[in-house]
């Protein structure tokens, strides 16, 4: 049975993901292992413009570009992911493990009675079909999935998962006509769009993540400085997002962010599982914490017992001085 695979696409500024090209990366292993083909679906307003970049990954870039799908409608572009995956039929969806492939991918699974595997980090072969690596418990079990072989697949993948594989020969751009539906029973008042930061959480290479430690919002600005040096991002544990010291948009964990970077700082926190289900896949993690007992420290790489406060003004200075040598 052909398996071909597709990707939904998400854009930041009418342009790809980062995480999205990083899916239609692994799409082509996963193309090439079936001898199938593989789509990009681009579904909102403006999009067109993302199609270009995206076309260098794809077979085909399917393009739905409609003024009503200006924000993500869990109902609106739900109908149209519905419609585009009828008409094309692929066997393997998949998408981001961010609020939006959290919210979409479900629903449709349901729709499909498919196969749902959420917020994964990896994938391998076996026989003749596909298995899938997601980590439980914080990461504490690492389980491998093999949805059946006649089943469509829906899966999230964190971001950070995959390399970006170069780009190669240009695909062919299909656009189509939405057919929105919307949803009356429920109406969206308003939008409230958070104040957008350089660089999006769920896609940093570099995050300095401060809790309850940190002691005051005005202490972040020591977290913000090392992050502007190492161009990434600052998080936060839902301790100090309650205690609004910082945006609901910087929280990391369970009921917050899922990330991946290449390397995370955690700077007075002390590592309760539900922050760890946030941040658990990074590459590298360095715990800071002045109690040597603190749970953080059974996840950690590289563990720093000490109070934060004499650590990170030496961090900062190091880092500054050795910036500015290069
Ligand atoms: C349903 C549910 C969902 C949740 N979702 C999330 C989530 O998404 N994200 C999340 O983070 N939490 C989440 N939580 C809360 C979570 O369980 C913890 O309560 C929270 O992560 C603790 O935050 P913290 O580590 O900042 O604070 P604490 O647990 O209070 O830890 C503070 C740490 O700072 C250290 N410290 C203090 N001063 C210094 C200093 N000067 N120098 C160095 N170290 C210092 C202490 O030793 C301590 O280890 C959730 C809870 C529930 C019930």
């Amino acid at each position: 049975m052909s398996k071909d695979v597709l990707v939904f696409i998400e854009c930041k500024d009418s342009m790809p993901r980062k995480a999205s090209l990083e899916l239609l990366s692994a799409g082509r292993q996963i193309a090439a292992k079936f001898s199938s083909g593989l789509s990009a679906v681009l579904i909102g307003s403006g999009v067109k413009r993302a199609a270009d970049v995206v076309n260098a990954y794809s077979d085909k870039t399917i393009v739905v570009d409609d003024e009503a799908l200006t924000d993500y409608g869990w109902d609106t572009t739900s109908s149209v992911l519905q419609d585009i995956v009828k008409k094309y039929g692929p066997m393997i969806v998949l998408g981001t493990s961010s609020m939006t492939g959290k919210d979409l991918f479900p629903r449709l699974a349901v729709r499909f009675e498919a196969a749902m595997i959420s917020d994964a980090v990896g994938f391998d072969f076996e026989g003749d079909g596909l298995k899938i690596k997601k980590p439980l418990y914080g990461g504490k079990v690492i389980s491998w999935i093999a949805p059946g072989t006649d089943a469509m697949l829906m899966a999230t993948f964190r971001p950070n998962s995959f390399a970006v594989s170069e780009p190669g020969q240009k695909g062919e751009i299909i656009e189509e006509q939405a057919n929105i539906r919307k949803n009356p029973g429920i109406k969206v008042i308003s939008f409230k769009k958070g104040e957008s930061k350089k660089v999006d959480l769920q896609e940093a290479d570099f995050i300095i993540c401060g809790g309850r430690g940190m002691k005051a919002a005005e202490h972040f600005s020591l977290l913000e400085d090392i992050g502007d040096i190492m161009g990434g991002r600052v998080g936060a544990s839902r301790t100090v997002v309650d205690s609004k010291w910082r945006d609901y948009d910087d929280q990391i964990g369970k009921s917050g962010k899922t990330v991946s970077p290449k390397l995370y700082i955690g700077c007075g926190i002390s590592g309760a599982l539900h922050h760890i289900m946030g941040m658990d896949t990074s590459k590298v993690i360095v715990a800071i914490n002045k109690d040597p007992n603190a749970p953080i420290f059974q996840y950690a790489d590289y563990g720093i017992v000490d109070d934060l406060f004499t650590v990170l003004p030496a961090l900062k200075d190091e880092l500054k001085e050795s910036r500015e040598e290069s």
